[in-house]
């Protein structure tokens, strides 16, 4: 399965716009799995590090973990308030959902740090 496809199969029923999402490999934060991005345009990126094989136990909870920040993004920008990238309660809440929904356990997909796996 390509990373699109996984992507676009986890982002259903998100209420996201999964079309107009970008997913990629790319540059990372140091010691960040992922990262979700939300432009001042509205669009809205997701890029995984390269050592994170499509068909390793770590794509799911990745792309999981990143979603539930465009979730928390597009959450915070209709209810007027400013958007962050926080691992707050907010953001825990849309990825533990997620996770639930996907067959993931949450410990693996919304923890705040590098995954230790
Ligand atoms: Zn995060």
């Amino acid at each position: 399965m390509e990373l699109i496809t996984l992507f676009m199969t986890l982002c259903l029923n998100t209420g996201l716009p999964c079309d107009d999402i970008k997913v990629s490999y790319g540059s990372t934060p140091k010691n960040a799995e992922g990262v979700a991005e939300l432009y001042s345009s509205g669009r809205m990126e997701i890029r995984l590090r390269p050592s994170i094989k499509l068909k390793s136990s770590q794509i799911k909870p990745a792309l999981l973990h990143e979603i539930s920040h465009l979730v928390t993004f597009q959450d915070l920008l209709l209810k007027g308030k400013t958007v962050n990238g926080d691992h707050n309660k907010r953001w825990l809440t849309h990825c533990k959902k997620l996770a639930l929904d996907n067959d993931v356990a949450p410990r693996f997909a919304c923890r705040n740090e590098k995954p230790a796996f």
